[in-house]
């Protein structure tokens, strides 16, 4: 088995949307859904590979924000909710984007998504007609109806948000849970919205996945606690293994303030779009709690023991979009190099969200070398996630792990048999290392804990 040549950099390995969204469809990342169809517009589908490293991701931050903390508890609450909880939100009223047509090309935009100079002169940024439309009001929240008759009474609607179902769960865990402010409540799940424009991927889109965590405090420390959360939130995505410089804050100015907001950060990602949110940091206040006591006409005050103050909990807010981070993860991890006169892609996914950790090849079929390869593999994929591959030339096999970005390959020779050795191939350096069968486990894992990616 020889070792692979060296790397040179690629001449033109800027990533491209196109080369992205091909790539994952290839690989069995992402899917349009209901493809035999023709698809239905801006809704994804995960594949095998998509949907382990969603998960991987979820579990990374799920351990990161409840684990890891004594104060901070889970919940997964239901995603259709009484329809007094959306009046109380503000999101009834105020959950609204300015819609505007272009009545040429039909196309439609976002108001506040138009060049000033276009919105001036009615002018189509896409047709260039003179054609467009006022701005209209828009409710982004999608509704259905509960029962077999659709009249008003049953009208409910799908969650925009996770966050509400945390906010109406505060007294059932303050009463269950033996928390005391501070402490957190923390969610993963789908949200809806009815978005005007949905483009990039899987960006925005109508259905995606939320994580967030909702940190109850006193009011008189939310300075001390927003600041808290958004130091954590971006080194968070660096221990993620996103690189540093293609992160950075936005602070939202008076005019893009929610409505229930008295800070507000973005942690934004350099897409190949631009920089754009994956996560906001929200200072939101007693906003959420008061309302949602006068609209139920429950108490949802807080009581200090220690020092018998009774106050309303500030909630200081981290929401960030999972499916939007698969992008980010999948953005951050494409690399493109020449290796002997042919360009290997490379995803450069950290070891604890790749979709597979460690492939598993015996380097022919015959002589017992497969046996001892699946033998190997099921006892490997006891810890680690494990994809077992004997057919075709190793290099291919090599080839089409790092396009998933798998970081180990362990390969079974001859030399296996004679020894008790394999070899340990590296994703990143093409590095090939040979050991004994009972050093591959302890390898890897120190090489997942002690991982750094080349040049970061
Ligand atoms: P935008 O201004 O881009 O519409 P937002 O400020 O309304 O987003 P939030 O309500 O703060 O977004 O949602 C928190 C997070 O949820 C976002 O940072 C993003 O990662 C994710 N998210 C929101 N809307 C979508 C969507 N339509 N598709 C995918 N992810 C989304």
């Amino acid at each position: 088995m020889s070792e692979e040549a060296k790397p040179q950099a690629a001449a033109s390995a800027a990533l491209t949307m196109d080369k992205l969204v091909s790539l994952t469809k290839r690989r069995g990342f992402i899917f349009p859904s209901s493809e035999i169809y023709g698809g239905l517009a801006s809704a994804w589908d995960y594949g095998p590979m998509g949907v382990e490293l969603k998960k991987r991701i979820q579990e990374f931050w799920w351990r990161e924000m409840t684990q890891l903390h004594d104060n901070i508890v889970g919940l997964d609450a239901a995603i259709m909710m009484h329809p007094r909880v959306w009046e109380a939100s503000g999101h009834v009223e105020n959950f609204t984007d300015p819609l505007i047509d272009c009545k040429q090309c039909k196309h439609r935009f976002r108001a506040d998504q138009i060049p000033e100079e276009n919105l001036k002169e009615r002018k189509c940024p896409d047709c260039g007609a003179k054609a467009l439309t006022d701005a209209r009001k828009f409710n982004l929240m999608f509704t259905t109806h509960m029962g077999p008759v659709e009249d008003e009474g049953g009208l409910i609607y799908l969650r925009p948000e996770t966050a509400q179902g945390i906010y109406v769960n505060f007294k059932n865990v303050l009463q269950t849970g033996r928390v005391k402010v501070p402490f957190g409540i923390a969610q993963v799940g789908k949200a809806f919205r009815n978005e005007i424009t949905t483009k990039n991927f899987i960006f925005r889109t109508c259905e995606f996945e939320q994580m967030e965590m909702q940190y109850f405090i006193n009011p008189s420390e939310d300075a001390k606690w927003f600041e808290h959360w958004k130091e954590k939130r971006f080194q968070y995505y660096q221990d993620l293994g996103i690189r540093a410089s293609k992160l950075r804050f936005h602070q939202h100015g008076p005019d893009e303030l929610a409505h229930y907001a008295k800070l507000a950060f973005d942690i934004q990602y350099e897409f190949p779009f631009g920089w754009r949110e994956l996560e906001g940091i929200h200072n939101r206040t007693d906003y959420d709690l008061k309302r949602h006591a006068e609209f139920s006409g429950k108490d949802l005050t807080y009581l200090d023991e220690q020092t018998k103050e009774r106050f309303v909990p500030y909630i200081i807010e981290t929401s960030a979009g999972l499916t939007r981070t698969v992008l980010v993860a999948l953005c951050d991890a494409y690399e493109e190099e020449v290796v002997e006169g042919e360009t290997r892609v490379v995803l450069r996914f950290h070891p604890r969200i790749a979709p597979v950790t460690v492939g598993v090849f015996p380097l022919v079929r015959k002589d017992g070398l497969a046996e001892m390869g699946r033998k190997l593999d099921s006892e490997l994929c006891e810890e680690f996630r494990t994809f077992y591959d004997e057919s075709g030339a190793i290099g291919r096999r090599y080839r089409r792990q790092d396009e998933v970005g798998t970081p180990f390959c362990v390969t079974l020779d001859y030399q296996t048999k004679e020894d008790q050795t394999v070899t340990i191939r590296f994703r990143d350096s093409m590095e090939q290392v040979r050991v004994k069968m009972a050093e591959i486990a302890p390898t890897i894992r120190k090489a997942i804990k002690e991982y750094r990616r080349p040049g970061a």
